[in-house]
């Protein structure tokens, strides 16, 4: 199979003429602010249906041209990606499962109409980049080089059919700590109004328009004194799926630990995916099954649910300390962060960070 470094030579390189000047850019590493500062240059790779994949490059980070016409711009074809490059101690730096991402994009792209970026151009898109823009991951505690691949319907044609040009790109966004202060739990709004996503649609893929969708139900949550907003099944608003961009996780009193089960209209973390693998290995019994409100809300009054977590690339593992919705309003774990809740937010960021061994080799190296 094609190594990292084979598929990371594929792209050629055009150096930027202005790279941010050193002190700069060791400023916005000092103090950085989420998706506002983006590296020195992107990775690039153009799609049309005649010629396939091609023109694999890695350029100066800049504006797209985009003809009005471009079908994403109309009808939303369109997907994406999340995933971070960390720097270990000895300087080194590796990703997180990026085959799972690679994977998910596939799906995605399946499910949008879009052509399917083989898994080596998406991991050697993030390498070519990493490596280009190397100095940008920085060593700090807790921080990484978060990673945005995506695609997008290029052609210029308003008819409603699946584009014959696409282009994906790589952009890169320096990210510190989720929570500078300390892990703190956050308060969870139930969507009783809204949802995300249906049975038979884009739910399961990871897509601009599902985050379009969450928009107005996450300013609901917020305007009802809550942090996050947590959907319920579109078919029966009874069965909890996930929050707009992660997953949940419940943990019993006896050591059980459940999670929705994928139905089609929920997102297939790969945070997910991995701690479910890290508390079976710990010996928890794991449940994924379709978890009603209702039992969550009884759980939580007589005691037998103890902790409640969201997952996700972004924050790892957040604690959720309060679950409110029309009518209810729960506190968990006295608004505290759980100990299954924080032991297995440690072990993980522990493997990313190479500060424990990497058992499932779950890490590549860029
Ligand atoms: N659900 C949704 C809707 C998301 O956007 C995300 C973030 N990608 C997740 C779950 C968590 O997925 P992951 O662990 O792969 O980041």
């Amino acid at each position: 199979s094609q190594t990292v470094d084979d598929a990371a030579a594929l792209f050629e390189v055009t150096l930027s003429d202005a790279p941010l000047p050193e002190t700069d850019r060791e400023a916005a590493l000092a103090a950085p602010k989420f998706g506002t500062v983006f590296t020195d240059h992107m990775a690039r790779v153009t799609w049309t249906s005649a010629t396939g994949w091609g023109n694999r490059r890695v350029v100066k980070y800049g504006p797209l041209l985009l003809d009005p016409a471009s079908a994403v711009l109309h009808y939303g074809q369109e997907v994406f990606e999340g995933l971070k490059a960390y720097r270990h101690a000895d300087g080194s730096i590796w990703t997180f499962r990026p085959e799972a991402n690679a994977v998910r994009f596939q799906k995605s792209a399946r499910r949008l109409a879009l052509p399917e970026l083989p898994t080596g151009d998406f991991i050697g898109a993030i390498a070519a980049l990493v490596r280009t823009d190397v100095e940008w991951v920085s060593s700090g505690d807790e921080a990484s080089l978060y990673l945005r691949p995506f695609m997008y319907a290029s052609e210029a044609f308003l008819g409603v059919r699946p584009t014959l040009e696409a282009e994906f790109l790589v952009i890169a966004s320096p990210v510190g700590p989720y929570f500078s202060g300390g892990v703190k739990p956050v308060s969870i709004w139930v969507a009783e109004d809204y949802h995300r996503a249906g049975a038979g649609g884009t739910g399961a893929a990871k897509c601009g328009g599902n985050y379009a969708a969450s928009l107005l139900p996450q300013m609901h949550a917020y305007e009802m004194g809550c942090e996050q907003v947590c959907f319920l099944d579109a078919s029966t608003n009874t069965a909890i799926e996930e929050l707009g961009g992660m997953n949940v996780f419940f943990v019993r009193a006896d050591g059980t630990v459940e999670t929705p089960e994928l139905s089609g209209s929920i997102l297939e973390g790969v945070t997910r995916s991995s701690i479910l693998q890290l508390l079976t290995d710990r010996g928890h019994t794991i449940v994924e099954r379709r978890i009603l409100l209702t039992e969550v809300q009884e759980g939580l009054r007589n005691g037998s649910i103890t902790e409640v977590f969201a997952c996700g690339t972004a924050a790892v593992v957040t604690p959720i300390g309060r679950l409110a919705g029309e009518g209810f309003d729960l506190t968990i774990a006295g608004g505290d962060a759980g100990e299954v809740t924080m032991s297995v937010r440690t072990e993980l960021t522990d493997i990313q960070n190479g500060r424990t061994p990497d058992r499932h080799s779950w890490l590549t190296q860029l």
